[in-house]
């Protein structure tokens, strides 16, 4: 029994080793594809241009120009006339949660947890991946699993191979609260419950969570800096915060150090100011940002995902402090935009049914908000590459990659224009032509 083991041993280990061998197209998009635009956002400019053509070879961009000084370069390219609509760079959503479907109440939350298995939501998690796609959205960072461990990993490289279509992903695998701070808990202790999150405790615990993580793919690491939301009467939004000072520097340490960056779920002031004391690079949701706590923001780089889709979603099933948090983080992001803040768009998508809210939505509350158009495109486009550290994706530009939406009339006029995408391109492939 024993030898046979340790026969079947080295086999397993070849046998996953092949498994991750680099995927390849069997299908190479044809070498040259020239894309005519009536009108071009390229994500970075501030101003669109007109009557646009960009070359694309393979899966990258190859020029992007006047048609005249284009065509030279584009001998037996196939053309792809988009002259009518107006073309921009796929857009990115940092904020998803592909294995949810919508937790409104915590109701709705446990049946998930409880009811479905983890290969049935990862069945879910592939036409999420989808419906980004459809909606124009090239690129999500998925920040966790809430439960289903790594099987954001494996969608990420079922979609990598080509074996479905979806969004480009960053995964942030199970992501970390200390025990006993997050869903799901129960008053009955003979039931050992599954988890949303790995329970972390203590700095050795967090440096080995991250590091398992990242072996099993993680390309971002996720923690819940804070829970328990309540307002004082000074109207400062506050919250329990999650980890000590210690433990959540661990966790951005290790992060670092293994070249990840941190997302940390910070709802009240308490928990935006104990992930910034940190060190991590982004806040989530940040409802109870504060004016000091924005200057940080600003005086350190770090950026902002509002999440606002989810907020409005959530207030009413949820009642209590959520239902004000709407109106003072409206506030909040109009002083963060006149303070410079990094905001970036993020949506929290499987918060809100992936079938019920198209994710651009989000677009449309930034300009409610405060932003002109063309500062909400950027939001979801170039500065949302930006946090990624992904200078090739969110913008149409020569070396970046081939995303690209178009709609059909002129977003800088009517936001809402993004929510009705035409054509959808990633890496050089048509996944939408309407
Ligand atoms: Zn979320």
């Amino acid at each position: 029994m024993r030898s046979a083991l340790q026969l079947a041993l080295p086999l397993a280990l070849s046998i996953s080793l092949a498994a991750q061998a680099p995927p390849r197209a069997t299908s190479p998009a044809p070498a040259l594809i020239l894309v005519k635009a009536g009108r071009l956002i390229d994500g970075r400019a501030d101003a669109p241009q007109s009557n646009v053509a960009i070359l694309i070879e393979g899966e990258r961009i190859k020029a992007v120009g006047p048609l005249a000084q284009v065509q030279g370069q584009a001998k037996g390219a196939r053309v792809i006339d988009l002259s009518p609509l107006t073309v921009l760079p796929g857009f990115i959503d940092t904020h998803t949660h592909l294995l949810l479907q919508g937790d409104p109440t915590a109701e709705s939350y446990n049946v998930q947890l409880l009811y479905q298995s983890i290969p049935y939501r990862a069945i879910l998690a592939a036409r999420n991946a989808r419906i980004a796609l459809e909606h124009g959205f090239t690129t999500i960072r998925d920040l966790e699993t809430e439960g289903a461990m790594y099987a954001d990993v494996d969608v990420k490289r079922a979609v990598n191979r080509g074996e479905i279509p979806g969004a480009r992903i960053f995964a942030s695998t199970r992501a970390m609260a200390p025990t006993g701070m997050y869903p799901i808990v129960s008053d009955n202790w003979e039931l050992e419950l599954p988890h949303g999150v790995q329970p972390v405790d203590g700095v050795e615990g967090a440096r080995l969570a991250v590091r398992e993580q990242v072996a099993h793919g993680a390309d971002w690491i996720k923690y819940y800096s804070d829970r328990r939301y309540y307002f004082t009467p000074d109207s400062v939004l506050h919250s329990w915060v999650n980890f000590t000072d210690d433990e959540a520097r661990a966790i951005v340490d290790e992060a670092h150090r293994l070249g990840r960056k941190v997302a940390a779920h910070a709802i009240g002031a308490d928990g935006i100011a104990a992930a910034l004391r940190a060190g991590v690079n982004t806040i989530e949701h940040g409802d109870g940002m504060t004016d000091s706590l924005m200057d940080v923001l600003v005086a350190r780089g770090v950026y902002w995902v509002p999440t606002v889709t989810v907020g409005r979603y959530v207030a009413g099933p949820r009642g209590g402090p959520w239902e004000p948090m709407v109106e003072h983080q409206r506030l909040a992001f109009q002083r963060a935009l006149k303070k410079g803040v990094k905001i970036v768009l993020g949506t929290d998508v499987g918060g809100f049914p992936w079938t019920e809210i198209n994710q651009a939505k989000e677009f449309e509350y930034y300009v409610q908000y405060g932003m002109t158009p063309m500062q909400a495109i950027k939001s979801g486009t170039s500065l949302a590459a930006e946090l990624l550290g992904q200078p090739d994706l969110g913008a149409v530009t020569p070396g970046a990659y081939a995303d690209l939406v178009a709609v059909q009339g002129d977003p800088l006029k009517d936001i809402t224009e993004l929510e009705r995408v035409r054509f959808v391109m990633k890496g050089g492939v048509t996944y939408l032509s309407q």
